[in-house]
């Protein structure tokens, strides 16, 4: 321990912080996920050609992790269970990797955002681009940055409206049960394979974007990570800064990665942040920030700790989907192959007057 001369210094002996940092973990396990997300594609991949040859070619089984590409099918899935205890057969792995990310937000904030996410991943590598030719990290006046920081807000509301509000238990069931939700996996990998100009467009003006504002994405316009923002501020767990030995060297505010102005603050308090713990690195005195539950006791949490909780989460929630048979779904190959002949005529409903009327088709059928 060495001490550090500073204005502070004069009067208070200063600790230099000598912890390792934990980004090299971080940056190791978004990019095992970001590999693993790859494999998946491959698989995806090889069940598709399965699939558009009408089963001429090997049969590979569809790998279930591409339910995580499916946000909105697995919400519904999760609000289905909350109604009626039953885990939905369409997309099971979606159901549990929800509820995992879901459990990591209430325990450490917004990590997934932050050690999983593969959008996260790219956006945060394409702002470390944009900051290396900018020499510095552009942010949007918050004339700009607030309202367009609702929008995610905006779209999450709409989902939630249509689902919670919307529609009937019955009419959630018939949704999850239709042919449009068991293909809606292959349909989005369509998306992609055949995608359209416009959607490539979308998609670059983003990143383009992102090299600039970083995290264009993530920060505007992401509707699951607004939900895991809500989440992450019921986390008793947040980063706190002590006041009385910080140097207000801004070290902090600087390294955030979402402008949250950490140096100004006691406890953080953001829907913004993602635990990355970039601030808790980078700051120079010993126990003066630092990532601590606001329970009573107001126990340091060990940057180790952190990396190996939210790895184990996964690992757990989705090992025991796997042990106890709800994993992989129950749709046949034969099914797969017959939906497929006949998937672009499974439409989605998209509009509150389509909701609406899903609801009134469930309750004539069902009379
Ligand atoms: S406050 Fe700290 S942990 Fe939260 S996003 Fe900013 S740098 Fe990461
Ligand atoms: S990094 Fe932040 S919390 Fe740490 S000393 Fe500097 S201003 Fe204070």
């Amino acid at each position: 321990m060495t001490e550090i001369n500073t204005r502070k210094s004069i009067k208070t002996k200063i600790i230099r912080n000598d912890e390792k940092g934990i980004q090299k973990a971080r940056f190791i396990i978004q990019s095992l996920f970001a590999l693993l997300c790859i494999w998946i594609g491959i698989e995806f991949y090889f069940f598709n050609q399965y699939l558009e040859t009408g089963g001429a070619t090997a049969f590979y089984s569809r790998p279930p992790g591409v339910d995580g590409f499916l946000p909105i099918s697995s919400f519904m899935s999760f609000y289905y269970f909350l109604q009626t205890g039953i885990i939905h057969w369409a997309h099971p792995a979606g159901f549990f990797i929800f509820f995992a990310i879901v459990l990591m937000s209430l325990i450490f904030g917004k990590s997934f955002c932050s050690w999983f996410c593969p959008i996260g991943f790219i956006s945060e590598l394409v702002g470390d681009f944009g900051e290396k030719i900018f020499k510095r990290k552009l942010k949007l006046p918050k004339w700009l940055d607030y309202p367009l920081r609702s929008l995610k807000y905006l779209l999450l509301g709409f989902l939630i409206y249509s689902v919670v509000f919307l529609m009937t238990k019955a009419a959630l069931k018939a949704f999850l049960d239709s042919p449009y939700n068991q293909v809606s996996d292959v349909k989005m990998y369509y998306f992609f394979a055949h995608i359209s100009q416009t959607a490539l467009i979308v998609i670059g003006v983003l990143f383009v974007l992102s090299i600039f504002i970083r995290s264009f994405w993530c920060r505007f316009l992401c509707p699951y990570g607004a939900l895991l923002g809500i989440f992450s501020l019921l986390s008793p767990n947040k980063i706190q800064r002590n006041p009385k030995s910080c140097i207000d060297c801004g070290l902090c505010n600087k390294a955030c990665p979402s402008f949250i102005k950490v140096d100004k603050v006691k406890t953080v308090i953001s829907d913004e942040c993602s635990t990355c713990l970039n601030c808790v690195d980078v700051c120079p005195v010993k126990d003066t920030l630092e990532l601590r539950s606001i329970l009573p006791g107001r126990k340091k949490i060990n940057k180790k700790f952190v990396a190996i909780v939210v790895v184990l989460i996964f690992m757990i929630v989705t090992g025991f989907a796997m042990l106890t048979g709800n994993w992989q779904n129950k749709i046949s190959k034969e099914e797969y192959l017959l939906h497929y002949k006949i998937m672009n005529s499974y439409g989605h409903p998209t509009g509150i007057k389509e909701f609406k009327k899903l609801n009134k088709d469930v309750e004539i059928k069902n009379k």
